[in-house]
């Protein structure tokens, strides 16, 4: 199947050509009809799967066919919650991307760490499609300076992420600022009560998609583990490093204080280390 067969307006086509994306992935087929068909769509995906363009390029072409009737105006006609300020960015970048010969629609991502005075400008200046994580967008409809009552998309994306940090009542207050003929879309990697609670509160009859991470690596990744007691892995970490000397290194830990303990004991045997955890400051953590 070719993206041609999915019934996408010329210039998204040409946006995904521009992307060299050659064939939709499994969630963009399955996802892409019933949306543009106006249905709501439970989604069981991981990240990497495409979920991104499964729900950006039809709600896109939505908003394309609707721009006759909101002609002039910037309301918010979409909102897409993410649960971190990267994934908010990253899906802000690749829907820019996608719309990129769609004239006028304008893109804004929302998220905490970025100067409120700097959001209130451009959000006064109005925008077409919010991309935020839950608390920046609590705030706003807080302080009164953002309406979700003219939005028509709602997309709940890493749901099950952004219920672990927490953000079940910041979503559910959210969702209850906009209105009930919403299309809601949700993503999520696992599906547990909590999030068929949440679609089953705030989805009309959702299609249920599940694709299976079928590829979870690539053939371009050697991958090597090595056993160790846990008090010995940043030693081990640090002989892996001279070993093999990489130029760059990415290591993955599971809580922000792990973090910090890592990049002190990798500094202290003098390797340029840095942290990079939600308790940063936006800057910091842009620039790392
Ligand atoms: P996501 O699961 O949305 O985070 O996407 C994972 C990665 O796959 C991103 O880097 C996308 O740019 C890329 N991608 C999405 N759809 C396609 C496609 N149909 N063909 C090739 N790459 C894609």
């Amino acid at each position: 199947m070719h993206f041609d067969d999915l019934n996408l307006i010329p210039p998204l086509l040409s946006a995904v050509r521009d992307m060299s994306y050659d064939q939709p992935t499994p969630i963009q087929r399955e996802t892409i009809p019933p949306v543009l068909a106006g249905r709501d769509v439970l989604g069981c995906a991981q990240t990497g799967t495409g979920k991104t363009a499964a729900f950006a390029l039809p709600i896109l072409q939505r908003l394309s066919q609707e721009r006759k009737q909101h002609a002039g105006r910037r309301t918010i006609r979409a909102l897409i919650l993410t649960p971190t300020r990267e994934l908010a960015l990253q899906v802000a970048r690749e829907l820019t991307r996608m719309a990129k010969y769609m004239t006028g629609l304008r893109i804004l991502p929302i998220y905490g760490g970025q100067p409120i005075e700097t959001q209130l400008r451009f959000l006064r200046q109005g925008a077409h499609v919010i991309v935020g994580t839950p608390g920046r967008v609590i705030d706003h409809i807080n302080r009164g300076t953002i309406d979700l009552t003219t939005i028509s998309y709602a997309v709940l994306d890493e749901a099950d992420e952004m219920l672990d940090m927490g953000f079940r009542d910041d979503i559910q207050t959210i969702l209850e600022h906009t209105p009930e003929t919403r299309q809601t879309l949700l993503f999520s990697a696992t599906m547990p009560r909590p999030i068929l609670m949440l679609a089953q509160r705030y989805q009309n009859q959702p299609q249920y998609i599940k694709v299976q991470a079928t590829e979870l690596t690539v053939d371009t990744i050697e991958q090597v583990y090595v056993e160790v007691m846990p008090g010995q892995k940043t030693m081990a970490l640090s002989r892996i490093l001279d070993m093999y000397d990489p130029a760059l290194t990415l290591v993955f830990v599971n809580t922000k204080i792990g973090a910090e303990e890592v990049v002190t004991y990798l500094q202290k045997q003098g390797y340029p280390a840095s942290a990079l955890h939600g308790d940063m400051c936006q800057v910091e953590r842009d620039s790392i």
